[in-house]
């Protein structure tokens, strides 16, 4: 088995000296641990080594955990979301990383209001318009905010990308930056109800280069984890 604890103390040194490299308060950076396949035992044993934030991609798997584990853990949704699964995710998740159409967050309006509750998302954006992957264009982006912004149950935290593969963790590193700079544009048109809080950016393979680039929230999952089948 994954020495979970062991693998979280090295990510959250590497994650500190990323941080103490570009001269950022390490508080300004959270972890958030990705646990898609992997069973509820490791959360455990996450949660017992300190960390509370898990990310988590497929609906069923996810609402599973959450009924069986401690109700104080953390929850962000960071997967492909059908509108018709919405429901289920109503009151659990902290954020959602994966908004990416207007469709999408009318449904989130619609169950967030049936709790008397605003839920918090992230815009996915689609940086290198690789045509098979999910996320708005960033031609597009400032409209979809704009029309989320509108949605009184619905509020934009900030941006989320997932980069085109490359050989190495630099070659990430235009894609984060061109991602802090559609945040920076959002900000500069001032959108009522919209703040880009967060960046979720960076993985196992490419973290450090996101927190130089200003990723706010990094999702990693195999390097505390363990490779998944
Ligand atoms: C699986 C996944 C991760 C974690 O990837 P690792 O390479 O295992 O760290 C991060 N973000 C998203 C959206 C994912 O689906």
């Amino acid at each position: 088995m994954e020495n979970v604890a062991d693998n979280l103390k090295r990510i959250n040194e590497r994650i500190a000296a990323a941080c103490a490299r570009c001269g950022r308060d390490p508080a300004t950076v959270e972890l958030v641990a990705v646990s898609k396949k992997k069973p509820a035992s490791l959360i455990s044993a996450a949660a017992a080594a300190g960390q509370r934030l898990f990310g988590e991609n497929y609906v069923q798997e996810f609402c599973a955990k959450y009924d069986e584990l401690d109700p104080s853990l953390r929850w962000h949704f960071i997967g492909a979301l059908q509108s018709n699964k919405v429901k289920y995710l109503r009151g659990k998740t902290e954020l959602i990383h994966t908004l990416d159409r207007l469709s999408l967050a009318q449904e989130i309006e619609r169950q967030w209001r049936k709790i008397d509750a605003v839920a918090e998302v992230l815009v996915q954006v689609n940086i290198a318009a690789e045509p098979t992957k999910a996320g708005v264009a960033p031609e597009q982006l400032s409209e979809l905010v704009e029309q989320v912004a509108a949605l009184p149950h619905v509020r934009v935290r900030g941006l989320m990308t997932l980069p085109p593969p490359g050989d190495s963790a630099e070659d990430s590193r235009r894609w984060f930056a061109h991602l802090r700079q559609l945040a920076a544009d959002i900000t500069a048109r001032a959108v009522a109800n919209v703040e880009m809080r967060h960046l979720s950016m960076g993985m196992s393979n490419d973290f450090e280069v996101a927190i130089e680039e200003g990723a706010t929230l990094v999702r990693v999952g195999s390097a505390i984890f363990g490779a998944r089948d």
